[in-house]
């Protein structure tokens, strides 16, 4: 028999999850069930995932920067890093900012509909206000301040922090290069084999997804809390969803053509197992350790890009969670009734992007850093509890577009500096 590839095994899963929720919800006790049976497998496979994010940023990252050999290869990728990863995400709060124009989801809600969604997840959202307070008070520089760990430990010991963990292995990695060869060699020997052992154990993980994927699948619609609200934000979805949609299928494609004149198509299906996983995880983070095998094995890039370039991208590089902020920030306006001036949308082009870098590569933490989009245009931060409903939703495709970027930048990158292979395994 011919082997099914995982990612269509990652397909069934997904599908699996949600006939078997709408099933399950018709039962009494079905929800209970799902609960009790079904959502440890989906919270096993992402502990899985987190738990090797941290032992993969630092072997790949110190790996990746030592085998540089000299500085000048680091910073000439560095600095490709930084244009694309700027360029992508400044483009995508425009594209943000047009759709939400274009659509005006906002103008629609009537004020009972807003009263009902606001008691319906007052109580959750409340919570997401206060830790966007937190970030309220924080200066324009505080996101750079953040980078800087006082303790590695500590930095380590939360994957919200993966920022600083990446801060560090670049420097031990920049300081191998900088020691005498005869001297590093022990150190990077041992990072070497570390890495293996880390690339082994995400194979192992990955051959769990099939049933982690329909687990979570299954949680997520068993608990989803009724469609009634749904629908009432489903304008706003859907002018999320479009940008997203645009930026996923036709803006990175379109690079990838420009730039690496490779079949656009044949792209897409080379990372979207990587997508696939982005999607049920909602995390860039977790889905890191496939993001790299999919950019090595099936796109052909590097290790010495792929390595230095996704770990960077993942934490920085958000582009689905920028466009997303612009969309929300305006919709939330519109809801209020509020009119925002063009100087007032210009500067959502900037928060929007500070605050997608700021943004940890894990699920609903561009929701919290929107605050800093919504503080800066003067719009009320309870709406916060207005779009809290389909967050969960809407974060899953902007991380999918979040690691299409990431994927697409390095292959750009690997291109521009001959690191570009043909792929080994065929899709
Ligand atoms: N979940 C997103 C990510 O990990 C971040 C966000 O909430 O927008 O890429």
């Amino acid at each position: 028999m011919r082997k099914i590839p995982l990612y269509i095994k990652i397909i069934a899963g997904m599908i699996l999850g949600v006939a078997f929720a709408l099933l399950a919800i018709r039962f009494e006790g079905g929800v209970q069930f799902t609960k009790d049976w079904i959502k440890p497998f989906g919270t096993i496979f992402i502990n899985m995932l987190k738990l090797i994010a941290v032992p993969l940023i630092l072997a790949s990252l110190i790996k990746g920067v030592s085998d540089l050999k000299d500085i000048s290869k680091l910073s000439r990728m560095g600095l490709r890093a930084v244009v694309l990863y700027l360029f992508t995400t400044v483009f995508a709060v425009c594209l943000g900012l047009t759709a939400v124009n274009v659509f005006n989801p906002g103008k629609s809600i009537s004020p009972e509909t807003r009263t009902q969604m606001m008691s319906a997840y007052g109580v959750d959202a409340g919570k997401k206000q206060q830790e966007a307070e937190l970030q309220k008070g924080a200066g324009p520089l505080k996101f750079v301040e953040d980078i800087v760990p006082d303790n590695i430990i500590k930095a380590a010991s939360s994957n919200s922090t993966m920022l600083q963990v990446i801060f560090f292995a670049l420097f031990v990695g920049v300081a191998l290069i900088l020691i005498p060869a005869d001297k590093a060699r022990p150190m990077k020997d041992f990072f070497d084999s570390f890495n293996d052992v880390i690339l082994k154990m995400i194979d192992l993980i990955m051959k769990g997804a099939p049933l982690g994927v329909f687990a979570l699948m299954a949680t997520l619609v068993a608990e989803s809390p009724g469609w009634e609200i749904f629908k009432a934000l489903g304008k706003y979805a859907v002018t999320v969803i479009t940008g997203l949609v645009i930026l996923i299928f036709i803006f990175y494609p379109s690079l990838i053509y420009l730039f690496t004149r490779r079949n656009p198509v044949q792209f897409i299906k080379q990372v979207s197992p990587a997508q696939l996983l982005a999607f049920s995880t909602s995390s860039s983070a977790a889905t890191l350790p496939v993001t790299m095998e999919c950019v090595e094995k099936r796109v052909g890039v590097d290790n010495e890009v792929s390595s230095f370039v996704l770990p960077i991208g993942a934490t920085v590089n958000m582009d689905g969670t920028s466009l997303y902020q612009a969309v929300a920030a305006v919709f939330i306006a519109q809801a209020f009734g509020l009119e925002l001036s063009l100087t007032t949308q210009l500067g959502i082009i900037v928060t929007a992007t500070l605050a997608s870098i700021g943004s940890a590569a894990v699920p609903s933490a561009g929701m919290v850093m929107l605050v800093i989009v919504l503080a800066q245009a003067g719009i009320p931060e309870a709406g916060l509890a207005l779009i809290f409903a389909v967050d969960r939703p809407l974060d899953m495709v902007r991380t999918v577009a979040n690691v299409t970027s990431d994927c697409t930048c390095a292959t750009i990158i690997a291109k521009s500096i001959g690191k570009l292979e043909e792929p080994a395994k065929a899709v």
